[in-house]
């Protein structure tokens, strides 16, 4: 294979390329490469289908595609005697670009990765690529025989294999960095040369020779047209194909994650969305269904699922110009409107659909009566959509609701009013009954997940309003000044619990607790802390101190001096929703903190934004750089705990994907599972 004929055995022929169906053999790998991408990029993601779909997918567009290149590329040579190929050997020879494509996939997707996984993936795929060329030419049957120079030989596999790392490096490196599709595009044109370079040098070391009596002919003996055109088509239509299913799978995914399936309403992610978006939304309907659940109950949930239909149907069909439906929770669907002044447009609709459903209504040939009420806010141009649904809840947990398909309009004096008094009158009892009580949420590490320290979250089960969110009665005691009494009842609750796990000989781990921000700088939380720490002989090693970042940055210099006191007493003290606030990083080198909290708007697109993934990298290094602990929160997917992991292993996980907050109880029992 390496050495030349005898002198007077065999003449040396030479063949010609066709410009143009090379060119046409470089386009054929690049788009097969660009297909593979599209088909990788589709592991990393939310999928509906099992990545590994996607991995053999992705070989196999790769693995045709260098196949389709070697044969549009030998049909562009005319060489001057009889030839055709072997259909078995033609048919194998794509088995080895297919493994390699496989194997060099593979190793890329992999959590952990470093540059000699990349080293070793293009080692794979340049080997593939050579493979694949060298048994498409053994497949060749014809008069000629041929000879490969050594040298060019192997420069043809080397270079196959460093062109292919190079496109698999840039393609896994930089994605994130740069705009995905022009990263996607380089690497394509990359890895189309990688197989094409190889094809074509490892042709110039190729040397065809004729015995002496041939008779020189200046065709192929197969039709080649037919072959290009043949080759051509079947690898496009493959492409096609390939491609389409991987945006259909987006497509599922999006539907998946913001569509009701019930209705087909966009749902609360989605309103939220649209909320946070800004926008030009300017009133809001929300209607709640009181007796879903009854109705339920009565007929089954199915006939639920019917009443919820017609309601967002009548809803639909109001066909409000410039507005939007969305299903934000199992009873409750929300009607946003853009534009100014719309709120007696809004109110007058809603009236109708009030006064309708007071009368049965007919669902499956049962008269029901439909038990809701609605209710309405607006806002002017200056404030933020937002304030829309915060406003819509209040009405919604006013007391005087009767749920006779009432339409009520937001006032701040009614419903701010009743709800908050309900809730500062309240909260003594709270603590002394157990109506409020704290729950537990986990942080591990990110590299081992083993479990490396808690946070306390507080809970109130109310008598009258049921299961209330920190976030919503927080605030109002905040407001009223009476958030450092329930603060001290933490403190104390944490303590106790410390002592109670310690005597129990279970295994304890550093609590983090929520200090609200005027509650940072005075001077009785020190000797609350000291004073709960003594009477309960508890270590301040096990407490950490989360002060939120738009607190600190109220009074800088102040919380400053607190945060140093805090250290000197022996706690950890971590900035707490990290990124919401806007503090200066020369404030944060400055502050004495142990530990920062990246907050969770930080994660949620995390890895499918290129960009926010980038700005994670970026938050998370800055906080190593500051000898920071550094707490991701609000992780709640398995591709963010992969991305997460595959960073940095000196990293704590907080989230949903892990646990969610739990009491002592089942706490104990997660960690036994998860030890
Ligand atoms: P935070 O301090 O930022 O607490 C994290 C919140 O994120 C908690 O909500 C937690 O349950 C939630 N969370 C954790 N993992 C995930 C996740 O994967 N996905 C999502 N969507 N959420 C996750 P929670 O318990 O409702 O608390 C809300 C806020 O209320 C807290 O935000 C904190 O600011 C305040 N809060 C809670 N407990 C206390 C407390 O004891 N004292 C004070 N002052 N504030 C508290
Ligand atoms: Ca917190
Ligand atoms: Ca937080």
């Amino acid at each position: 294979m390496f050495s030349p004929p005898p002198i007077n055995t065999g003449i040396e022929v030479s063949g010609d390329y066709s410009l143009p169906i090379v060119f046409l053999s470089i386009i054929i790998a690049s788009l097969a490469s660009f297909t593979a991408l599209s088909l990788n990029e589709r592991i990393l993601k939310n999928s509906f289908f099992h990545r590994n779909i996607w991995l053999i997918l992705a070989s196999i567009a790769m693995g045709f595609g260098i196949w389709s290149m070697h044969f549009v590329g030998m049909s562009a040579l005319s060489l001057p005697f009889m030839m055709h190929y072997d259909y078995l050997l033609t048919c194998l020879s794509t088995i080895p670009s297919i493994i390699a494509s496989f194997l060099a996939f593979y190793i890329v997707n992999q959590k952990k990765r470093s540059f000699a996984s990349y080293l070793l993936a293009g080692i794979f795929m340049g080997i593939g690529i050579s493979a694949m060329h060298y048994t498409g030419m053994a497949s060749m049957v014809m008069d000629a025989y041929y000879v490969y120079n050594p040298w060019i030989f192997t420069s043809s596999i080397l270079i196959a294999i460093s062109v292919s790392f190079t496109a698999i490096y840039i393609f896994s490196r930089q994605q994130r960095y740069a705009k995905n599709s022009y990263v996607k595009t380089l690497t394509s044109v990359i890895l189309g040369l990688a197989v094409a370079s190889m094809h074509y040098t490892g042709m110039a070391g190729t040397t065809f020779y004729l015995p002496q009596q041939h008779v020189v002919t200046p065709e192929h003996h197969m039709n080649m047209t037919l072959l290009i055109t043949g080759v051509t088509i079947g690898i496009t239509l493959l492409l096609c194909l390939l491609q389409l299913s991987s945006l259909v799978d987006r497509y599922v995914d999006f539907r998946v994650s913001h569509i009701d399936i019930l209705t087909k309403l966009p749902n609360r992610r989605s309103f939220e969305k649209a909320l946070n978006n800004g926008g030009f939304y300017r009133s809001l309907a929300v209607w709640n269904l009181h007796n879903l659940e009854k109705l339920n109950n009565d007929h089954g949930y199915h006939f639920g699922d019917e009443v919820i239909r017609y309601v967002a149907n009548d809803l639909r069909q109001l066909n409000l110009p410039l507005s939007d439906l969305y299903r934000i929770d199992g009873n409750r669907l929300a009607l946003l409107l853009q534009g100014k002044d719309r709120l007696a447009e809004l109110q007058k609709a809603m009236k109708l659909l009030s006064a309708k459903w007071t009368q049965p209504v007919l669902i499956q040939e049962k008269e029901i009566l439909l038990q809701g009420v609605c209710a309405i806010s607006s806002i002017d141009d200056h404030q933020s959509p937002k304030r829309l649904y915060t406003e819509s809840l209040a009405v919604l947990s006013s007391l005087h609701i009767q749920y006779q398909n009432e339409v009520i309009c937001f006032d701040p004096l009614i419903h701010t009013y009743s709800f908050e008094q309900e809730i500062l009158n309240s909260i003594d009892q709270a603590m002394k009954k157990d109506d409020l009580f704290l729950v537990y949420q986990p942080k591990v590490n990110a590299g081992t997940h083993k479990i490396v320290g808690l946070e306390a979250l507080i809970r109130w089960n109310h008598p009258v309003h049921g299961f209330l969110s920190p976030g919503v009665f927080i605030p109002i005691l905040e407001q009223s000044h009476q958030i450092s009494d329930v603060t001290n009842w933490v403190i104390n609750k944490v303590c106790y619990q410390i002592k109670d796990w310690e005597e129990q000989n279970l295994p304890i781990y550093q609590i983090a607790i929520n200090i609200p921000g005027e509650y940072v700088t005075s001077p009785i939380l020190l000797k609350t802390l000291k004073k709960t720490l003594n009477k309960y002989t508890v270590d301040p090693r096990y407490i950490e101190l989360e002060i939120t970042e738009t607190s600190v940055m109220e009074s800088a210099e102040s919380s400053m001096r607190a945060i140093n006191t805090f250290r000197e007493a022996g706690f950890s003290v971590a900035l707490d929703d990290f990124g919401t606030g806007i503090s200066s990083l020369s404030n944060l080198r400055q502050m004495p903190i142990s530990t920062l909290k990246i907050d969770k708007s930080f994660v949620d697109e995390v890895p499918i934004s290129e960009k926010d993934s980038a700005i994670l990298e970026a938050i998370i290094a800055l906080g190593h750089s500051l000898n920071l602990n550094v707490v991701i929160e609000g992780v709640e997917t398995k591709n963010q705990v992969d991305f997460l992991s595959s960073t940095r292993s000196l990293l704590s996980l907080q989230g949903y994907y892990f646990a969610k907050p739990m009491i002592p109880e089942e706490l104990m029992e997660w960690i036994k599972g998860n030890s």
